[in-house]
This record gives C-alpha cells, sequence and structure tokens, in this order.
C-alpha cells in the first residue's frame, strides 16, 4: 500500500476571506504516529475534517487509497477518529457508551473493550458524570483500543484533562494500542506532551505545511546554540532562525539542513550545540517575528523545502 495520507495542494476557503488551508503536501507512511502541530487557527481541524471527509475541500487528497470526498463510508470503517476525551456527556451511561460505539463503528469489538475496562474500577451502570476524570480517560481508552482501525486521528484529544491523566492517555496509547502497522495523526498545541511520542512531526502555520521530518532527521537538520553575550553577534551573523535570551544566556536555532549553513564546528566554537526539543523548534518556527531573531517568523516556508 501507498501512503496512509496523500495530500497535494489541499486548499479550504472559508466565505471569501479566509483560506484555512493554503495548498497542504504531505504524505504520511503507514506506522508511523504523527504529530500535526500549529498555534489555535492554523488549520489543524480543517485538516483534519477534510482527511475524514467532513468538509469539502480542492486539491488532491488519498486517505488510506480512498478520496475521502466521495468513499467516506468505506474509508471510515477503517478510521477511528476522537475528538477532546472530556466531552462525553455526563448522563450517558458506560454501558450505553459502549452499546453506542458498538452500533456505529463497525470494527468495534465490544469483548475488547469489556477486557480494557475490567482491568479498572468503572462500573458499566455508572453515568459519565459520576467517574473521576481519571476513569473518564480509561473509558475513552476502553473505547480507542477497541477499535480495529488503520488510521487514528485524534484531534487535541487531552485537551480537558489534567496534566497527570494526559500523560496517562499517551502512555497508554503507545503501549497499548500502537503495534507499528497502524498509523496515528494527533493534532496539539500542547507540543511538549507529545513530542516523545511521535515519529514524525508535521508542523502548519497560516494554512500552510512549515516542517515535515521524521524525528529521526531533527538533529542533522537543526542545532541549538547555548551561549553567552560577547559571542551573540557572531552566531547572528550566522544566521540563525532564532534566538531568544533567558537569563543572560542566548539559544539560537539554526537550520544546518541547507546549503549555506554553519558547520556543527562553527556552532561549536561558539558555545553549547544540542537538538532543539520538538518544543523548542515549535517555538522557533511559530513565532511571528516577537523574538530579537532577525529572521524569525519567516524561516518557516523556508524550512519546508
Ligand atoms: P486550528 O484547528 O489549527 O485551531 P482551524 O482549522 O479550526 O484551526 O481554523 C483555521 C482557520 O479557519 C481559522 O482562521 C478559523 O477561524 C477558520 N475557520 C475554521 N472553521 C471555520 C468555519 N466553520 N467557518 C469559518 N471559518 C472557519
Amino acid at each position: 500500500m501507498g501512503a496512509v495520507i496523500h495530500a497535494r495542494d489541499v486548499r479550504k476557503r472559508y466565505g471569501r476571506s479566509t483560506l484555512a488551508l493554503d495548498g497542504l503536501d504531505f504524505d504520511v507512511a503507514a506506522g508511523r504516529i504523527v504529530g500535526l502541530m500549529g498555534p489555535n487557527g492554523a488549520g489543524k481541524t480543517t485538516a483534519l475534517k477534510s482527511i475524514l471527509g467532513l468538509t469539502p475541500f480542492e486539491g488532491e487528497l488519498q486517505v488510506l487509497g480512498r478520496d475521502p470526498r466521495t468513499e467516506r463510508d468505506s474509508l471510515m470503517k477503517d478510521v477511528c477518529f476522537i475528538a477532546d476525551v472530556a466531552v462525553l456527556p455526563k448522563w450517558l451511561r458506560v454501558d450505553h457508551a459502549l452499546d453506542y460505539v458498538a452500533g456505529v463503528h463497525p470494527k468495534f469489538d465490544r469483548q475488547r473493550a469489556d477486557d480494557v475496562l475490567a482491568r479498572t474500577d468503572i462500573k458499566r451502570k455508572s453515568k459519565v458524570g459520576e467517574l473521576s476524570k481519571g476513569m473518564i480517560t480509561q473509558l475513552h481508552l476502553a473505547l480507542i483500543m477497541a477499535i480495529d482501525a488503520k488510521l487514528l486521528v485524534l484531534d487535541e484529544p487531552t485537551l480537558g484533562l489534567d496534566l497527570l491523566y494526559r500523560r496517562g492517555f499517551y502512555e497508554a496509547l503507545l503501549n497499548d494500542y500502537f503495534d507499528h502497522e497502524r498509523t496515528i495523526l494527533v493534532t496539539t498545541h500542547q507540543v511538549e506532551e507529545v513530542e516523545n511520542l511521535l515519529t514524525d512531526v508535521l508542523f502548519i502555520s497560516h494554512g500552510k505545511i512549515v516542517l515535515d521530518s521524521t524525528v529521526d532527521a531533527l538533529p542533522s537538520r537543526f542545532a541549538q546554540l547555548i551561549t553567552t553575550s560577547e559571542h551573540v553577534a557572531a552566531a547572528r551573523a550566522l544566521r540563525p532562525v532564532y534566538e531568544r535570551e533567558v537569563f543572560g544566556r542566548y539559544a539560537f536555532v539554526f537550520d544546518i539542513g541547507k546549503g549555506g549553513a554553519p558547520t556543527t564546528d562553527e556552532l561549536a566554537a561558539l558555545g553549547d550545540i544540542r537538538t532543539p526539543s520538538i518544543a523548542d523548534l515549535f517555538v522557533a518556527l511559530m513565532n511571528d517575528g516577537h523574538s530579537n531573531g532577525a529572521t524569525a517568523g519567516r524561516v518557516g516556508a523556508e524550512v519546508a523545502a
């Protein structure tokens, strides 16, 4: 099979003025855990809605070999879509939630959901409103894990959860669900909590992909230099994509993957270098020019090439 998601020049306009997707080009291969990350309003939800066939769009999009505009019903048999886990209605009983998902999803395995719930303290007759937040997370996980989907799409899944449960949610997903054949696409603007989970990153800003990379390739594409004030001028001369000052120390991010970029030896002569975290990169590439860096905010389009 080819790419699980194959997008070329995908465009979506709301009304006359809002270009929510401005020509998305990307591929997602099978067995990857991809973070689609961008600030609020970047186009994440619109991209997911297009992928799921929930909104019309222009351009070419193939999801599991199907066009979501015309083959949505068949596509949904292989896709599981979960938004914010905190939105299950409070009046809903646990067993009725299971009945509901069993009724709407052809690949839902009721027995598997029961097995997962049996490992928790959740009672079948309880209402969602009577469960603790941790239990609601477990219920959601039981629902997800019982769906034998090829593609799992999660839209800001932990938005309503406390930090403690967010970590648990992602850990369970990784340990108990992901099996290297499934593909997971997760959107978030809380980069820190998914960065250890991902195999690939897609950064989206103003409806455009500004970074498309495997996590493994990031060390050869970006370097972060931590230095002191006497090296600032020399570091700036090497054209960083971002800089910031924290308590008298300066952190610069360099795109070392492109032609004319400084070598790691040149950077090491100025201070400590390391690979930026995904969260650092997110700040660097999504910055709208608020930092001191001369080129910050404009680098997104350049690094996408
Ligand atoms: P994100 O999920 O990254 O926060 P969205 O895809 O929701 O971004 O939104 C992208 C852009 O499209 C924003 O400018 C948003 O205001 C606009 N938008 C989203 N949904 C609609 C809609 N139903 N009608 C009009 N504009 C919309």
